[in-house]
């Protein structure tokens, strides 16, 4: 993610590195007083009793339509099963079975604030006779949730659709779940986010839709297994006034086109987090080309912004082999970008990045890129460790704005290192309050440590260990601890005092 600047507290001491460091500031990153504007974080507690729900079956609702509440939750620690066990976001996540593939089948329209939508749920049960199976949805009215094709019965709590099977499942077992829902998006405040006043699809003016939901934001949209320690692969069937495009992450596998509508089948077939689905419907134009490597590259811009687009992303192919021939192959299929109209922030979604319309320049056309590698290849074990998504698309970025000069190089990460310290945020990297994710300090001071990483271990080591944790766990999770276990193995040495110095 990208947001943009405000007036940052960088001192520039040389002038050699001023223009670059300017133009940094000007459309770089960050930040949206991260203090005051942002919402109390989640307090969880860990004590709480079980919910009703469980443990006394006669609650369970019948598979008729129900209007789930969609006040803000009380803050309580979920039930067994109702969370993926990332102890920095509790609320979110289920356990007992593993997310393989989903459907989305949506019918839009900008001008109506409501989705119309079934979204099918492909998935292996993972532990022993799982009596109850949950997905993170936020709102909305379900008309039928279907499990294996059969009526199942069916209880909404705390933004959990919780299913009830007559008989427990089976361990290993493979099951399709079908949720038929409708509305209007709920709109509230993320705990994490405080630049945005919500997360999720949003409609703007009646002439376009977007998606935004780092962190907890696609339960706002479709039901689904919030957290990137479980991904899955996609299929989206968008069915739009006829005359607009609908977007997606992969490839355009289908266009079917009738008198008042158009629906646009897209396919991912890579793994990837809920966070980094995404739908974009508007007037656009495609743009494709390839990288020189042969990376097929897509683009869906509109009219207005199509001359400052095609500036921004003239050097993108290039980019991408000179990301490749650092980080290992680029992961995916295609890559591109959608221009949209949100205001002020910028996504990683997997292969298609959410561009905003006041956004578009080079600087985050290759942090987002970065992120392809940094975030989506390999995704957060936890939210807590966010450092390790914005600290390197950060340094990234600054690796192709400085052609990786040692000199230039240094210089700016000073300036980002005075900065950060000035700046004053008291916490430590690796664990920032969630209220201060998206935090200067999770950027450029992300960075800083980054580049110290490099220095401590050297060029060789540095990136030879980058590519053998590209290869480790692309296309999964990796923690903190088993990023440092692989640049440990490249150094030939501990670096464990050196990460706690820098994470804690
Ligand atoms: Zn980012």
């Amino acid at each position: 993610m990208k947001m943009q600047a405000l007036q940052a507290k960088v001192k520039i001491n040389n002038p050699q590195i001023t223009q670059i460091t300017q133009i940094f500031l000007i459309l770089g990153f960050l930040l949206i007083g991260c203090g005051e504007e942002t919402v109390a974080p989640p307090t969880p507690i860990q004590d709480e009793p079980i919910p009703a729900i469980f443990a006394t079956p006669t609650l369970i609702v019948s598979p008729t339509a129900v209007s789930p509440n969609t006040a803000a939750p009380t803050a309580t620690a979920p039930a067994d099963g109702l969370s993926i066990g990332d102890p920095y976001a509790p609320e979110l996540g289920n356990t007992g079975y593993d997310a393989q593939h989903y459907t989305l089948q949506m019918t839009l329209d900008p001008a109506i604030t409501h989705i119309e939508a079934t979204v099918q749920i492909e998935g292996i049960v993972t532990q022993p006779n799982l009596a109850a199976l949950s997905f993170d949805l936020v709102g909305f009215d379900i008309a039928d949730v279907l499990l294996n094709g059969e009526p199942v019965s069916f209880a909404y709590e705390n933004d959990k659709l919780i299913l009830f099977p007559a008989q427990p499942l089976p361990e290993n077992s493979q099951f399709v779940v079908s949720v038929a829902y409708a509305g209007a998006p709920v709109e509230r405040p993320s705990p994490y986010v405080g630049f945005a006043a919500s997360l999720g699809m949003s409609f703007v003016n009646g002439e376009s839709i977007y998606v935004l939901s780092e962190p907890d934001g696609s339960r706002y949209w479709f039901p689904n297994n919030d957290h990137p320690r479980d991904k899955a692969t996609y299929r989206f069937e968008i069915t739009v006034p006829a005359g607009l495009t609908a977007v997606a992450n992969g490839l355009l596998i289908e266009q079917i086109d009738s008198e008042t509508t158009s629906t646009f089948v897209w396919e991912h077939d890579f793994l990837m987090a809920s966070y980094l689905a995404t739908v974009v419907v508007g007037n656009f134009e495609r743009v494709e080309e390839r990288s020189p490597d042969g990376v097929l590259l897509r683009h869906y811009v509109t009219e207005e912004a199509m001359a400052e687009f095609e500036t921004a992303v003239a050097d993108v192919g290039e980019a991408i082999d000179w990301m490749s021939d650092r980080f290992g192959p680029y992961p995916y299929e295609a890559f591109g970008f959608v221009t949209a109209d949100v205001s002020s922030v910028s996504l990683e979604t997997q292969t298609m990045v959410l561009l905003a319309n006041n956004m578009i320049g080079q600087r985050t056309v290759m942090h987002e890129l970065a992120h392809m590698w940094f975030g989506n290849w390999v995704s957060l074990d936890s939210w807590q460790q966010m450092w390790r998504n914005e600290g390197f698309a950060t340094y990234v970025q600054l690796m192709w704005e400085t052609g990786d000069d040692p000199e230039d190089l240094q210089l700016v990460i000073e300036s980002f290192r005075s900065a950060v310290e000035e700046n004053g945020d008291d916490f430590p990297l690796g664990n920032p309050p969630p209220a201060q994710l998206f935090s200067f300090n999770t950027y450029f001071g992300g960075a800083v440590f980054v580049h110290e990483l490099r220095q401590e271990m050297g060029d060789e080591a540095f990136f030879s260990g980058l590519q053998t944790y590209f290869a480790t766990y692309g296309g999964g999770t990796a923690s903190d601890d088993q990023f440092r276990e692989m640049m440990e193995a490249a150094h030939g040495a501990p670096l464990d005092d050196f990460f706690a110095e820098w994470l804690e």
